[in-house]
């Protein structure tokens, strides 16, 4: 039997509101929509640990991150989507830009920020959905190329080719989830969990008794809410990117928001979810969008070569087939009722 977990967490989430901080193990919740997603805040204080005022501080840099990192109106990467290939002042989003490319550099570009240019003309940035014909496609591919972004020594002015555009819709939460964690690291919550909403989560510590933050991961092919397995997270981070999560559909075919820079078009890799677990949560943002865009086989491959990144991953191929590599054996089960096999990955 399938239970609709994700929603009944933010419904109380939405309830409990702002819950009085100090008492024991109340928590303090708070919901903040930003970077076009509901964001799920959960802080458990101890007494006298200034928890509505971490709250506050957690609340106020996730508005100045939205407003920084956005391709919208005002952003960072909206200045250099505009600025025609011209050097732009990137005061705030130059050290995200620095690790994404990093990052697009690890995985072979199947993470490219400069993929926006696709996301643009397929309509996902403004809802105008539309497949591009064979001509619009050559020459977005030939725009998607996170190799020709340059950063400045010192990080604080990028340009594009012409022609490209950018965005850091694969990479900003996980960011942001880091960052947030350090603030709550350097007060004195210990115990805390940050859902920063389309599946990338921060935990800090345990819950307060100890045990570990049990978190539902969606089953792709069933509902919002409707959900495969639990994975317990202490301390750590989880990325997850699916097919599920905003797609729209012409003629048949299913067409979701990530894009594989080899088409120029929406991923078609077999994979219907995948979930990264590591330390760092923009690791785990970027990989689960690098590895959705890969597919099972290239992305186990990688998983096996870069072993010193310390990740796992849980896969969800389009048939629905649970792969879970090997450091998550103990801490993934499945759901009540869910009698599908988990092929565990070494
Ligand atoms: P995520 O949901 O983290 O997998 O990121 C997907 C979002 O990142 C999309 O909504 C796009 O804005 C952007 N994007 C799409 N494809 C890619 C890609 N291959 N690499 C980097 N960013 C992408
Ligand atoms: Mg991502």
């Amino acid at each position: 039997m399938k239970q609709r977990l994700t929603a009944l967490i933010l419904l109380c989430a939405l309830l409990t509101g702002c819950a009085a901080a100090g008492k024991g193990e109340q928590p303090l919740t708070a919901t903040v929509l930003a970077m076009d997603t509901v964001m799920t805040l959960t802080l458990y204080p101890g007494e006298g640990d200034g928890g509505q005022a971490a709250m506050d501080g957690l609340r106020q840099t996730l508005e100045q991150l939205d407003a920084a990192l956005t391709a919208g109106e005002g952003g960072e990467a909206a200045a250099l989507n505009a600025a025609g290939g011209e050097w732009t002042a990137v005061p705030r989003s130059g050290a995200l830009l620095a690790q994404t490319l990093e990052l697009a550099r690890l995985t072979g570009g199947a993470l490219d920020p400069t993929a926006y240019t696709a996301v643009k003309a397929w309509g996902f940035a403004d809802g105008n959905y539309t497949v591009p014909n064979r001509e619009e496609l050559d020459a977005l591919k030939a725009a998607i190329d996170y190799t020709r972004v340059e950063l400045s020594e010192d990080g604080a002015q990028a340009r594009l080719a012409p022609g490209q555009q950018l965005d850091f819709g694969a990479t900003a939460k996980g960011w942001a989830g880091d960052l947030l964690r350090q603030q709550l690291e350097q007060g004195r919550i210990v115990s805390a969990l940050l859902d920063l909403g389309q599946s990338s989560i921060a935990a800090v510590g345990t819950k307060p008794d100890g045990s570990p933050w049990r978190i539902a991961v969606q089953d792709p092919a069933g509902d919002s809410g409707d959900y495969v397995g639990i994975l317990e997270l202490s301390g750590r981070s989880m990325g997850t990117s699916g097919s599920y999560q905003r797609y729209f559909e012409q003629d048949g075919v299913r067409y979701c928001h990530i894009i594989d820079q080899a088409t120029a078009s929406p991923a078609q890799s077999g994979l219907a979810g995948v979930t990264v677990v590591a330390d760092s949560c923009l690791l785990c943002d970027g990989l689960s969008t690098a590895l959705f865009v890969m597919g099972l086989e290239d992305g186990v491959r990688f998983w096996r070569e870069n072993s010193s990144l310390g990740f796992d991953v849980i896969f969800i191929t389009d048939a629905g087939e649970i792969f879970v590599t090997s450091g998550l054996k103990d801490s993934f089960s499945l759901a009540d009722g869910e009698e599908r096999e988990v092929q565990v990955l070494e």
